[in-house]
């Protein structure tokens, strides 16, 4: 059954592995796996929320991301942050709530 990655959006095989700098698991295809290819959103957030120390800025230099059809690397993930930086700041200050889903299949429920 073909999926589609959570990283560059391909259909094809994925596989599941770990993010390098968030705690997420991508499922994710082949080639984004062995590039250790990084999620645009996720690399922009986590570079807000980290970016700035020596630490940081070496492993932003090793990042690979997926941006409009092409790997590209921190140039790009820096670039994302200031264009998404209200945004992104704003979706760290929503409020989430969590309401319970129907216990029985195919009851009424609202997420
Ligand atoms: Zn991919």
């Amino acid at each position: 059954m073909a999926e589609s990655c959570d990283i560059c959006g391909r259909e094809g095989p994925v596989d599941l592995f770990s993010s390098g700098c968030a705690p997420i698991t991508y499922a994710g295809c082949p080639e984004c796996r062995v590039r250790g290819a990084e999620e645009l959103g996720v690399a922009g957030l986590w570079y807000l929320l980290e970016g700035g120390g020596a630490a940081a800025e070496a492993l932003l230099s090793r990042l690979t991301v997926w941006e409009e059809g092409a790997y590209v690397g921190a140039d790009r993930v820096r670039a994302y942050v200031e264009r998404n930086r209200d945004r992104l700041l704003a979706e760290l200050n929503a409020t989430y709530e969590l309401i319970d889903l129907p216990e029985e299949p195919g009851g009424e429920g609202k997420i």
